[in-house]
């Protein structure tokens, strides 16, 4: 029987800006594009999303499911070769690979904020080259458990937004799913 999502909202994180914050509890892959496919119907042009969660965590997977929710009917796939992939409407960063802000200007890839929706996978990797304000979203894994944070309207890494403890630094890249699996089935260094 499929479970229903968890959902709870909670008033409780304060910071200076009036960020509102969610949470959901996944089971299933599908759930988590479920939620990223529901997502997606709150999300307009300009916004930059920031995913944040160790390897594993459901970031992906989400993404998938927000493609969907915006109509987008092409394969969502990681940007293993590129640092970012182009459906259209939607930008699908991952910058595992890259180490600084710099960088990602250097790539052109700051270029794309505000056109569009970005979702960002390792924003911390670029953290100086990120806009002011973004949305963010926090996930943290448990064996097929996914829980999910959302804050609106949130600076990047403000400390309200630290769901996930370590913020998932590149010097912490730890594999939030304890194995090291990737959507195939195989390991690797990054999903
Ligand atoms: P990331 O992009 O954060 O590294 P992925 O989305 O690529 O992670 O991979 C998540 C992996 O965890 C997939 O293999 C997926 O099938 C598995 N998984 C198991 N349970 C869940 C869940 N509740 N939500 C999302 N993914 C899940
Ligand atoms: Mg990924």
């Amino acid at each position: 029987m499929r479970r229903v999502l968890d959902i709870k909202k909670d008033n409780a994180c304060e910071s200076g800006k009036n960020e509102k914050m969610k949470k959901i509890v996944t089971f299933s892959a599908e759930e988590t594009q479920a939620a990223g496919a529901e997502y997606a119907k709150e999300l307009k042009d300009g916004d930059v999303v920031l995913l944040s969660g160790g390897l594993g965590a459901g970031k992906t997977t989400f993404v998938k499911g927000v493609a969907r929710g915006l109509g987008i009917t092409a394969e969502v796939t990681s940007p293993t070769y590129a640092y970012m992939n182009d459906y259209g409407r939607l930008h699908h960063f991952d910058c595992y690979r890259l180490s600084s802000g710099e960088d990602a200007e250097a790539l052109g890839l700051t270029d794309l904020f505000g056109d569009g929706i970005c979702l960002i996978e390792w924003p911390e990797n670029i953290a100086q080259a990120l806009p002011q304000t973004v949305r963010r979203v926090v996930f943290s894994a448990d064996g097929d458990k996914r829980e999910i944070v959302f804050f609106d309207e949130t600076e990047p890494f403000s400390d309200c937004a630290r769901a996930d403890g370590d913020n998932g630094r590149a010097s912490d890249k730890n594999d939030a799913n304890g194995g090291g699996k990737n959507e195939d089935g195989q390991s690797g260094r990054r999903v």
